[in-house]
C-alpha cells in the first residue's frame, strides 16, 4: 500500500464510519514523547488513531477497514490503522 492509497482508505473508512482522529504524522521526537515504537508507522504517516464516536462505529471501523487494506488494533481508548501490508 502506498502513501496515497492509505489517505484513500482513510477518507473512505470515513464515509463509512464515524470518528475523530487523534493522532497521525508524528516526528520520531514526538513519537517517542508518546511511547509509539521506534519504526511506528506514524513517523512515515501511515498510521492513523481515531476515536470511534460509538460502538456500532468501531465496529465499523475494524470490519471496513480490513477490506480498505487495513490493519486494525483495538488500543483500547482508541483503533490504530494501518497497511495491512508492506510499503511499496
Ligand atoms: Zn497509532
Amino acid at each position: 500500500m502506498t502513501y496515497v492509497e492509505f489517505c484513500v482508505a482513510i477518507a473512505q473508512l470515513a464515509a463509512l464510519a464515524r470518528f475523530r482522529v487523534t493522532s497521525w504524522w508524528r516526528s520520531p521526537v514526538s513519537n517517542a514523547k508518546v511511547g509509539g515504537v521506534e519504526d511506528s508507522w506514524h513517523i512515515l504517516g501511515m498510521a492513523c488513531d481515531v476515536v470511534a464516536e460509538t460502538v456500532l462505529d468501531t465496529e465499523r471501523i475494524k470490519k471496513f477497514g480490513q477490506k480498505l487494506g487495513l490493519k486494525v488494533h483495538d488500543e483500547v481508548t482508541h483503533l490504530h490503522l494501518e497497511p495491512m501490508g508492506a510499503v511499496e
